[in-house]
């Protein structure tokens, strides 16, 4: 993907003056990284590139997308953030320091080590939370070009990213970049099992497909005739929680019934529990499975009505119901609040939103007041792996 197309992508949502900056801000890293190459053998402004795409995918503001571009420079180019300052002011300065320090953190194996280190990325996330979600699209681009590695490092940046990167993402909710994270470490780190039950679903989605589409065809039918205006398609699962389910909760493949759901998305909260109640109707709920996270959503925001359904074969059959607007956050959660406002320039997560995420700044409270590195990384580990 090129520059144009990048602009392109972003100018479905930003202003032309927004797209000149991001312009600016590419032409400037594409000339400081002249010359350099990525271990792939590619031009080294293409990852830069790449990081920026998955923002502008999120749709986050202008200031996050130049900051994506420019977030090498002072890393492995003589820019320096001065320079940067000057040229791109405070706020994208600051962003590049930030992932620049990220940066230079050095994950040791050394337990108490590696917990000091953690400590400074959460100081690092603390002044602007964007260098946060530049870190982990930073974090995305390099496990999707993990091959290029050293069989060592492909390990040590999987292990990494699966202990430290995909936590955070969860407890951000930006599922769509955790998922993806978590499927490519384990095809590095468990090759075998990876390919395995990827081969396993695989045949199994085939045989599932009909049983799927004939439910979907009759939860239409009825949407339609109480006038409700639904989006309904089969989920597939991902990889890792499939083996994540068979290894922690220690079942075989095929005791795993829920690998393809059905996923119905409608325009308001009034219609998610219209439909579940179609859909209760038309088969019965299995007990215990029924789950409200639209009257209590969960820690990291995700809303959504959960059920799993006894379908017309016997099999039991899970069902997702949210709004449109539920499933944004459900895939990109902070970086869907951080609505695109026009001369939107600060980092700090405010209002309702930022109540929701006070865990965040429990964190922080936290490292002030705890001395010591290792007490405190284990309590925000506990903090990251509990729901
Ligand atoms: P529950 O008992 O119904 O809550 O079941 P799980 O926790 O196993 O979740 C079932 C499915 O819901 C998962 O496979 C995900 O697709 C979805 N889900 C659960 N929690 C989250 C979340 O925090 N974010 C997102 N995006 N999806 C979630």
């Amino acid at each position: 993907m090129g520059m144009e197309q990048l602009l392109e992508k972003a100018s479905g949502y930003m202003k032309e003056q927004d797209l000149a900056r991001i312009r600016e801000a590419y032409e400037y890293a594409e000339e400081a990284h002249r010359g350099q190459l990525r271990k792939s053998g590619e031009p080294y402004i293409l990852h830069p590139l790449a990081v920026a795409e998955i923002l502008v995918n999120m749709q986050m503001d202008v200031v996050t997308v130049m900051a994506a571009l420019l977030h090498d420079v002072v890393e492995d180019t003589n820019v320096t953030v001065d320079d940067v300052r000057e040229k791109f002011g405070e706020t994208i300065a600051g962003l590049v320091d930030g992932l620049t320090k990220l940066e230079k953190i050095h994950f040791r194996s050394k337990e108490e080590q590696q917990n000091e280190n953690y400590r400074k990325m959460f100081l690092a996330m603390a002044n602007d939370i964007r260098v946060i979600l530049i870190k982990l699209s930073d974090r995305l681009h390099n496990m999707r070009t993990l091959k290029f590695q050293s069989e060592e490092s492909q390990r040590r940046i999987a292990h990494e990213t699966l202990e430290i990167y995909c936590p955070i993402a969860h407890r951000l909710g930006i599922s769509a970049i955790k998922w993806e994270m978590e499927d490519i470490a384990l095809r590095f780190l468990n090759p075998q099992q990876y390919y395995r039950i990827a081969n396993l679903m695989k045949k199994k989605r085939t045989e599932r497909e009909e049983y799927i589409s004939e439910l979907i065809d009759r939860i239409r039918e009825k949407l339609e005739e109480m006038g409700i205006q639904g989006d309904i398609s089969g989920r597939p699962k991902h990889i890792f929680s499939v083996y994540k389910k068979m290894t922690t909760r220690n079942k075989q493949f095929n005791e795993i019934y829920d690998l393809l759901a059905i996923r119905i998305l409608v325009d308001n909260v009034k219609d998610c529990y219209a439909t579940l109640g179609i859909i209760h109707t038309l088969w019965k709920p299995m007990p215990g499975r029924f789950k409200d996270y639209i009257a209590m959503p969960k820690a990291n925001m995700y809303q959504s009505l959960h059920t799993t359904v006894v379908g017309p074969t016997g099999e039991p059959t899970e069902i997702q119901i949210r709004t449109w607007e539920m499933h944004r956050t459900s895939e990109f959660g902070i970086a869907a609040h951080w609505a695109y406002k026009e001369g939107k320039e600060t980092g700090v997560v405010q209002g309702s939103f930022g109540d929701k995420m006070s865990w965040f700044r429990e964190i922080i409270e936290l490292q002030q007041e705890t001395r010591d590195a290792a007490e405190f990384m284990e309590s925000v580990k506990m903090d990251f792996f509990t729901d």
